[in-house]
């Protein structure tokens, strides 16, 4: 789609200290140095553990690396006696474009429902950062209540009191797809893309809604990638595991339509 850069997100999940992180932007950024992304058509964006996120922050700017950088959660307050937690404040400081809210893992590990998500995704607006908002129906959700109804209604919950026009990104990503090896089909990523495209329309306005990037998340590789971007309402992938290899991940974002 013409209107929407097309993002590929790398969650790096609970992997690499910061040593270790330098050497894989480094290594990801050699490898992609001729390749689109540098021309502006496709955006990268990589999600490290907190405590890497200076760093990266650091070398990215001191090489003009033009990748995005996010966070993987944040607080949904803004400061205060909230031991262990992150403020999207401190992230924005950082140059975090981005953060991950909501993630499946969150949503099961951490027990966070769908008004803390919607209290996060709040707390991320007020700080500039753009929520990159996960929704996804587990397996057996998914033989209840079919592939869209869990999803539409995270996001539904999650878009509640967003304002009209607002700058957020969306992450289809089914349960059963993380980390399985076994993805959706494209044809299944565009059926619920497509309802979700409706669901950011009724919030947040029809125009808002066809400049959001919904991104289809789970199980994604150099080899099924080509087919998920070809479908109209994916634009672009949020990558587990293959964030993690360097040629995987460069060549993810250098798929070809
Ligand atoms: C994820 O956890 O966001 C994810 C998509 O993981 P994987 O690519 O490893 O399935």
């Amino acid at each position: 789609n013409g209107r929407r850069l097309p993002l590929i997100a790398g969650n790096w999940k609970m992997n690499l200290d910061h040593l270790q992180a330098v050497a894989l932007v480094q290594k990801l950024h050699w490898a992609l140095k001729d390749a689109k992304h540098e021309a502006g058509t496709v955006e990268l964006a990589v999600f490290p553990p907190f405590t890497d996120i200076r760093t990266v922050q650091t070398l990215l700017d001191a090489d003009k690396i033009p990748f995005s950088l996010g966070a993987q959660d944040l607080s949904a307050h803004d400061s205060g006696a909230y031991t262990g937690e992150v403020s999207g404040q401190f992230l924005a400081k950082l140059d975090c474009r981005y953060v991950i809210i909501g993630h499946s893992e969150r949503r099961a590990y951490h027990h966070e429902s769908d008004e803390v998500v919607a209290a996060k995704v709040q707390a991320a607006l007020r700080h500039g950062l753009v929520p990159v908002i996960c929704v996804g129906e587990t397996a057996e959700d998914l033989e209840e209540h079919g592939a869209s109804a869990v999803p539409v209604r995270q996001l539904t919950a999650a878009l509640n009191g967003v304002a009209a026009g607002a700058d957020i990104v969306v992450a289809y990503e089914p349960v059963w797809a993380i980390g399985s090896g076994q993805a959706a089909t494209p044809e299944q990523a565009q059926d619920v893309c497509a309802k979700l495209r409706e669901v950011t329309a009724a919030a947040i306005g029809g125009d808002a809604a066809d400049r959001t990037r919904i991104l289809y998340g789970g199980s994604v590789k150099s080899g099924n990638i080509a087919g998920f971007m070809r479908e109209p309402d994916v634009d672009g992938a949020l990558v587990g595991g293959a964030s993690l290899v360097v040629d995987e991940f460069a060549a993810i974002v250098r798929y070809q339509k």
